[in-house]
């Protein structure tokens, strides 16, 4: 049984590993967000329920979020376990998740913060069709534009530093005590996510076998 979560900052490198470790231990890759878009698009009463908070810009409340996942990891193809991203966001719903579906490994994704300032920082986007570069790990052919459409890449408000500041701080603030929760229970590896994508992808195998 693989039932582990990914905990990490913004531009950390989460998705890219976990799409190839769900894919390497043939597990599903959840993040909640997206469970709460598709039953929402299957219209049953729980996404029905969870459309009106998200339409309403409000959080959608810990109850409906647990009942969501805790339908999608009851499936087949979720026997032999599941990766978690972006969930538990607070100890309320890390204290739930153990009466549903105890988690056997949380990965935490450490870097330091002025690295992650610089990640984040040189995110850009084309206006045009929205494809995501970066100036450090994916930059576009030729500088400041789009590979597809020539567009002027821009940055986004909420990739400024000022913003970025911000985001990292609401960060730390909220993950702080979920890394402590699953230390404490001795769930938790650390590992160094400053590496190249191989690099982290070797300590992320070591963290969950
Ligand atoms: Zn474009």
């Amino acid at each position: 049984m693989h039932r582990i979560a990914f905990l990490g900052p913004p531009g950390a490198g989460k998705g890219t590993q976990a799409t190839v470790l769900a894919a390497e231990l043939a597990i599903p890759h959840l993040s909640t967000g997206d469970l709460l878009r598709a039953e929402a698009a299957a219209r049953t009463p729980l996404g029905l329920e969870a459309d009106g908070y998200m339409r309403s810009g409000r959080l959608v409340p810990d109850a409906v979020v647990l009942r969501v996942l805790e339908e999608r990891i009851g499936r087949p193809d979720a026997r032999n376990g599941f990766l978690l991203d972006g969930f538990p966001r607070t100890v309320a719903q890390a204290t739930t998740l153990e009466s549903v579906a105890p988690l056997d490994r949380v990965v935490f994704f450490d870097l330091p913060r002025d690295v992650l300032v610089d990640r984040l920082s040189s995110r850009r986007v084309c206006p045009t069709c929205r494809t995501v570069y970066n100036l450090l790990s994916h930059p576009p052919r030729v500088a400041g534009r789009c590979d597809r459409d020539g567009a002027e890449l821009v940055q986004r408000p909420d990739d400024r530093p000022e913003a970025i500041a911000t985001r990292l701080a609401v960060y730390a603030e909220t993950t702080a005590p979920i890394v402590d929760f699953y230390r404490a229970r001795g769930r938790l590896r650390t590992i160094d996510a400053t590496g190249t994508p191989d690099e982290v992808g070797r300590q992320v195998r070591a963290a969950t076998r």
